[in-house]
């Protein structure tokens, strides 16, 4: 069985000093390594333009290294090559491309050390989240293989009448642009590309502003492992230069988008404008997510997967927890246990094993959070808040919060960090505070704690979304075994990581024969 038969990646565990020491090791050498980021075409780095530096986003003195941007040239350059490259790799059907993904998750697996340790430095990821992170973007190139394989690796038979064979084929749209975010920028970037590759595409990848580093070392890690290089070029820059001069490229066939809703906006107006072929476009976006709880759900169990949804990842996952909606019965009760375990939880330097929570990505980012807080704190109440650690931060730490909020819809867009808003509902009005949730129009990740099958099933008819989570966190989907994607200003489809994950990315073509 192609699904049963799959195994997923394996981790590291801290707790073991060989596995400490590693990391150690890893993060001495990272340091020592002035790292480089720029156009890469035909596998080569290139000179770009307006060059800047990377900092720690825990410590904004710590340089990291380089990155300069693509130039409308570049672009063309590797649009020429990837278009070239394209038709053969396309011809040479999933069992060729297979062992390329394959090959490209051995090599992310060998390099898990060095590449946790940059993802701490450059998007101030926790070991553990690191760990996962890698393993995810292995996942994702070992899954699509699997997929190439099963739906581009020959045509899949249909009937009709006698005398005539009827087959169907997939074949890849082109050139895709991927446009990633700094939240996974290692296993989305790598699960964008795996995609695009495995249905037969070639791609130019796109990393966020904030992680070019760690996309240039995907990227030489897939050419090392085999891929041809002119089938995948880095393109880093700003979205507002780079990015929006890709998607507006005559040579782009379809594009691949995870970020914020209202970037996905403003690409898809832009796709709309383009003159000539209309272009998919996959959209993986925000949410509104929300964890509905009754009285007979295990207290315990319901403070620990609200601690580890809303402020795990520093809340900056677009499937973390935003909105706790609490039965006013034992709401009192929950928000005791939760600014308990609130303080325990360690904000610090995400390499330190010990840490719980690292910074934020950007001072941007820091400062949009403090001034919801300042909002929280007129409009709503804040509860209680995380204590920074001693001594003066050089980056970006910020305090995580819960605070309680006065009406079910007191949120209207997604706030990207570690805040979490409860809300005290009255279970008799509970269609009432879905349907104003539910009018928000996201539709990402929902949580369901409680004993009573008849309340879940009520909780995700109402509520759309789409990943439920049934007493359990509503964070970490695992490729295969939670396809992540949800609808609305969620996103497009198709899932990531699922069975049906490609279908986007290619093309159909219905053979009738009779010769
Ligand atoms: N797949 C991730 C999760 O389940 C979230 C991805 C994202 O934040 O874009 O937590």
């Amino acid at each position: 069985d192609i699904y049963m038969d799959r195994q997923n990646s394996l981790g590291r565990d801290y707790s073991q000093k060989a596995d400490r020491e590693r990391h150690a090791a890893a993060l001495a050498r990272t340091d020592a390594e002035t790292w480089t980021s720029g156009p890469i075409v035909g596998g080569r780095l290139l000179a770009g333009t307006d060059p800047r530096t990377v900092t720690n986003p825990y410590d904004r003195h710590q340089v990291l290294g380089h990155v300069s941007e693509a130039t409308p040239a570049d672009l063309d350059a590797a649009v020429d090559a990837a278009s070239r490259a394209q038709v053969a790799w396309d011809r040479s059907g999933g069992s060729k491309r297979a062992p390329v993904l394959r090959a490209m998750a051995n090599a992310l697996e060998a390099d898990l050390d060095r590449l946790v340790a940059l993802l701490s430095r450059e998007a101030g990821k926790t070991l553990n989240d690191g760990v996962a992170e890698v393993r995810e973007a292995a996942d994702f190139c070992r899954y699509y293989a699997m997929l190439a394989e099963r739906d581009f690796g020959g045509p899949q038979p249909l009937t009709g009448p006698v005398g005539e064979t009827n087959r169907l084929v997939l074949h890849g749209r082109g050139v895709f642009a991927c446009i990633s975010p700094w939240n996974f920028p290692l296993a989305i970037f790598t699960g964008q590309v795996a995609a695009a590759l495995a249905a037969g595409n070639a791609v130019l990848a796109k990393p966020a502003e904030q992680t070019p580093l760690i996309a240039a070392e995907a990227v030489r890690l897939f050419h090392k492992a085999g891929l041809n290089p002119d089938l995948l070029a880095l393109v880093p820059g700003r979205g507002e230069t780079v990015g929006a001069a890709l998607v507006s490229h005559p040579g782009i066939d379809g594009v691949a988008f995870t970020g914020g809703t209202d970037t996905a906006a403003a690409i898809n107006r832009s796709l709309a404008a383009r003159p000539g072929p209309i272009l998919p476009f996959i959209a993986e976006t925000g949410g509104l997510n929300a964890m509905f709880v009754d009285t007979t759900a295990l207290r315990e169990q319901v403070i620990d997967d609200v601690i580890v949804s809303a402020f795990g990842s520093a809340g900056q996952r677009c499937s973390a927890l935003r909105i706790l909606y609490a039965p006013k019965d034992s709401a009192d009760s929950l928000i005791e246990g939760l600014k308990g375990a609130l303080a325990a939880q360690v904000l610090g330097d995400p390499t330190d094993p010990a840490t719980d929570i690292g910074p934020v990505i950007d001072a941007e980012s820091r400062q949009a959070l403090e001034a919801h807080v300042e909002r929280l704190s007129k409009e709503a109440k804040v509860i209680a808040r995380a204590a920074m650690p001693e001594g003066a931060t050089r980056g970006d730490l910020f305090a995580p919060t819960i605070a309680e909020i006065p009406t079910p819809d007191f949120l209207e867009r997604e706030v990207f960090g570690p805040i979490l808003h409860i809300y005290r509902y009255d279970p008799a009005d509970l269609a009432n505070v879905a349907r104003r949730l539910a009018a928000r129009g996201y539709g990402l990740t929902l949580g369901v704690h409680s004993r009573i099958e008849a309340f879940a099933e009520e909780v995700i008819a109402r509520v759309p979304a789409g990943n439920v989570y049934i007493n359990r966190s509503i964070t970490g989907a695992v490729v295969g075994v939670q396809p992540f994607g949800g609808e609305g200003l969620s996103g497009t489809g198709p899932k990531a990581g699922g069975p049906n994950s490609l279908i986007r990315y290619a093309a159909e073509k219905a053979i009738s024969n009779n010769i």
